[in-house]
């Protein structure tokens, strides 16, 4: 059984017979249910067309002293899409015609018709309007995309010659709506005169169906003379021949582009991943099902390659990752160059668990363990990759990249090609640092820190040579607070710049205090630690003299300890600073020496005074023989070499009789001092009690050797 159609419809008829008989027509018509609503004037018909719509409107040619006509043109003008037919008691040329011209779907005699003729009408009627209808719905919905799109459009007629360019093809170039004409010339008169060639063979070459579509970036000119990288893309129209008549397509601005994805590899740029990041994150917040991850990749020692092999070698490396990352890919996954070797990627809709995060991981590694071939070198990279997850906690793109560049460096810290996804330990442990760095700040501000004095002392002859400077922080709320836990740190954020500041001049101050208390301990100086961030900055050597000069200590009283791992960090930039600072007059000596990789030929490059033997070496002397033999050689290496140097750590006597026996120069630990409090440290000066011009403390500065003389409770 089939479902007749209904259709509704106006008859504006003034004739009642008139309207019997449309009636009894409709009646006839076998597969359509008429709704008929008769009226018998134009007023009326205004009336009820201002409150519904019909399917079909059938119109009296004359109503009383009105011409159906007019009413008809209303409704045409109005932009109704109700189809009208005109119903005439006359059969001539002239109202077919006019009728036509208003806009009527039909005209119809009345005496002559019949049901099937009627029909026919309707039916045809109906079918035009709907159809005109939806193409003019569709012909909107291209006008509203074209509008809305950032795309300039073009549409080239190569019959004709003429090219319909839209307002934003225009606007790109800087032209109103009005402004070109539509020649072909408007455009290749503003491409960039080294790109026309190849813009011209990119044409042809698509018109001759040698290329499925057209795409091309070249410079084309703005108004205002200033070229703009574009990119247009086309696709070409054909004949049954195949012959092209028409080719169609669209202008991107790539100065946009350009602001949001990266040149090298084509891939979104950390700009666009951040805002994309944003919105997935929006998603996550309208539905807590939603999960996302963000996977953090840094490359392992990628430097190393850009050092070795060159620039050129490194982007066309970044240029093959990027590549075998993104076959990685699910569709709608993000991957992001971020900067330098970093990359990120982002994928949406994910389980609770981070299994596809972590298995992806996994995948990368695996793909990355072939080796890359540029330039024929054969190049093997791992990465690190850190894992996070939206939670409840982080919601928000700062704490997702932070977890992420949190378990980065976790996965570093691991070693090679690893990946390790953030968790609450690393929550918790993010906001301790958050914290730390808080109190930093305010531990900068407010003046929290002091210094202790462990004395150095002269092991051939057993009297105090100078201090070594240790930083304390005396926490409001906490006992006071050792350097390990806060000085990498304060490296990290950068806060070790105002506070090794801070150390050198107090140092600097408390020791030509000391000196102006005495002659006699003039001869003191004072060991100061730099850290690595501090090597490293310009400016060191300008902060060093300067704060010599406010303080009015001698340059040769201050001695600069810096880590063999500092130097080795630096290794470039390490000669000229560590020149520079030789040339002020300062001592340098090297820190935990033997712990690092560096070999003593290598800092003799270096204008190095003193090195300081690791307090690990020391402390082993008498338990592994080994050890012995490691100190015994530094010391007489070092002093081939024309060094002095420091025993660290050096906690028993028997440490201190070997150590004198290796001819070992200076010596610094618990059996002898620990660290000192300013007021101890100047009791220990004043107790000593004979100028310190090389002549004898007594002995050991403790009364019983075993047990430190100068216990701090600290
Ligand atoms: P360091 O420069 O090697 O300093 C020697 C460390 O060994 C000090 O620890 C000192 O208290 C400790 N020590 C001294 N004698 C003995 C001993 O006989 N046995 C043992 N086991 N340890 C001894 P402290 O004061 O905790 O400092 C630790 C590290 O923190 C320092 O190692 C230094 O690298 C760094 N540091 C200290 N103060 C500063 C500073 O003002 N600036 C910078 N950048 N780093 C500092
Ligand atoms: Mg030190
Ligand atoms: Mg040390």
């Amino acid at each position: 059984m089939t479902v007749k159609e209904s259709l509704t419809v106006l008859l504006v008829e003034d004739d009642e017979d008139d309207f019997v008989l449309v009636r009894d027509l409709l009646e006839d018509i076998q597969d359509t249910d008429f709704q008929l609503d008769w009226v018998s004037s134009t007023a009326e018909a205004r009336s009820v067309l201002q409150h519904r719509t019909y399917d079909l409107c059938l119109l009296d040619y004359h109503i009383g002293p009105n011409s159906g006509i007019e009413l008809l043109r209303d409704i045409v003008s109005q932009g109704d899409r109700m189809p009208a037919i005109l119903l005439t008691g006359q059969n001539d040329r002239q109202t077919d015609l006019m009728a036509m011209q208003v806009g009527a779907a039909d005209y119809l005699v009345k005496g002559t018709i019949d049901t099937a003729q009627l029909e026919r009408s309707i039916r045809y009627a109906v079918d035009r309007a709907r159809t005109s209808s939806a193409l003019k719905r569709s012909e909107e919905r291209y006008a509203l995309a074209a509008q809305g799109s950032h795309d300039g459009l073009w549409d080239w007629d190569l019959q004709a010659q003429t090219i319909y360019y839209s307002p934003r093809w225009k606007s790109i170039l800087g032209y109103g709506e009005t402004e070109l004409p539509d020649s072909p010339e408007a455009w290749f008169n503003h491409i960039h005169p080294e790109d026309c060639d190849r813009f011209q063979t990119a044409f042809e070459a698509h018109l001759r169906g040698q290329t499925p579509s057209l795409q091309i970036e070249y410079r084309i000119r703005h108004q205002s003379g200033t070229y703009t990288w574009c990119l247009s893309r086309g696709l070409a129209v054909r004949d049954a021949e195949g012959k092209a008549y028409r080719i169609a397509g669209s202008l991107t601005d790539l100065s946009r582009h350009r602001i949001l994805y990266d040149d090298l590899t084509g891939l979104p740029n950390r700009r666009l991943f951040l805002d994309q990041l944003d919105r997935a994150l929006d998603r996550t917040r309208q539905n807590p099902d939603y999960r996302l991850a963000l996977l953090f990749l840094d490359f392992d020692r990628f430097k190393l390659v850009n050092d070795s092999l060159g620039h050129w070698v490194g982007d066309q490396l970044l240029v093959a990752i990027s590549q075998r990352l993104e076959a990685l890919l699910r569709p709608g996954d993000i991957l992001a160059r971020m900067g330098g070797d970093e990359y990120a990627i982002l994928l949406e809709n994910i389980d609770r668990t981070p299994i596809a995060a972590t298995t992806l991981a996994n995948r990368i590694n695996q793909v990355l363990k072939q080796p890359f071939y540029i330039d024929r070198h054969p190049i093997y990279i791992n990465c690190s990759i850190g894992i996070a997850l939206n939670s409840p906690d982080s919601q928000d793109v700062e704490s997702l990249l932070r977890n992420a560049d949190t378990a980065m460096y976790r996965a570093k810290a691991l070693g090679k090609a690893q990946f390790v996804a953030f968790d609450r330990e690393m929550h918790l442990e993010a906001q301790h640092q958050l914290q730390l760095e808080t109190d930093l700040q305010q531990a900068i501000a407010c003046n929290q820190f002091y210094l202790l004095y462990q004395p150095i002392l002269n092991l051939s002859g057993n009297y105090v040579i100078g201090f070594e400077a240790l930083i304390r922080w005396q926490h409001p709320t906490r006992d006071s607070i050792a350097p390990l836990e806060f000085i990498s740190f304060a490296e990290e954020t950068g806060l070790i710049f105002p506070i090794g500041d801070w150390v050198l001049r107090e140092a600097c101050r408390q020791l030509r205090a000391w000196q102006q208390q005495s002659p006699a301990f003039e001869g003191l100086a004072i060991s100061v630690n730099v850290s690595r961030r501090q090597l490293s900055s310009p400016d060191l050597t300008e902060r060093v003299a300067s704060i010599l000069i406010q303080t009015g200590l001698p340059a040769h009283c201050l001695n600069l300890e810096i880590t063999e791992t500092a130097i080795a960090e630096n290794l470039d930039k390490a000669a000229a600073v560590l020149g520079q600072l030789k040339s002020l007059g300062v001592g340098l000596h090297i820190d935990d020496f033997g712990i690092g990789q560096s070999s003593l030929q290598c800092l003799h490059a270096f204008p190095i005074d003193t090195l300081k033997i690791d307090k690990s070496f020391v402390r082993q002397m008498g338990e592994r023989h080994g050890d012995n033999a490691i100190v015994q050689a530094i010391v007489t290496l070092a002093h081939s070499l024309g060094m002095e140097v420091l025993a660290e750590g050096v906690e028993t006597v028997e440490q201190r009789d070997r150590l004198q026996a290796f001819q070992c120069d200076l010596a610094q630990g618990y059996y002898f001092a620990r660290p000192l409090h300013v007021e101890e440290a100047c009791a220990l000066l004043a107790e000593s009690g004979r100028p310190f011009d090389g002549t004898l403390v007594d002995g050991c500065l403790s009364c019983d050797p075993t047990v430190p003389a100068y216990s701090v409770a600290s």
